[in-house]
């Protein structure tokens, strides 16, 4: 694959992403709510101890966020420090950043592998809306 097909392509999975979690696991409600520091930090060391594989956990912090189209967004910086943006502090976001920090950088297929289980496990989500999703992408959970 060229170079200009591989960027479109990395452009087309956040897109495909970022919809899925505006339009489609919004309706988690307890997923979505507003979340304090302490709890976010608290549940990203249950997600470390149980798949964090012996790494660092990274910091967790509170901050402005970057800005990504228009808007702050928050972001995972290498994998020692995830920065929550103030309209993010929830458990969807979280686990999206901590899946940056097990390893993925780039939003394909390999991250919805490793997200969509800590959605399952951590969140609450469906595991078979979670493979209904991802089939919509062509992976297979
Ligand atoms: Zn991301």
């Amino acid at each position: 694959m060229s170079a200009k097909r591989v960027r479109a392509r990395r452009a087309s999975d956040t897109r495909w992403l970022y919809r899925v979690e505006d339009e489609m696991f919004r309706y988690n409600g307890p997923a979505n709510a507003e979340r304090s520091m302490a709890f976010l930090r608290a549940l990203a060391r249950r997600v470390w101890r149980a798949c964090g594989n012996g790494r660092a956990l990274p910091s967790i912090n509170a901050g402005a966020g970057l800005r990504w189209q228009g808007r702050l967004t928050s972001y995972c910086a290498g994998f020692t420090e995830i920065v929550l943006a103030r309209h993010h502090r929830n458990i969807v976001v979280l686990l999206h950043e901590l899946t940056h920090a097990l390893g993925p950088c780039l939003h394909g297929p390999k991250f919805i592998r490793v997200y969509f289980p800590l959605l399952q496990r951590f969140a609450g989500y469906n595991r078979w809306f979670l493979e209904g999703v991802a089939a919509t992408r062509g992976v297979r959970l």
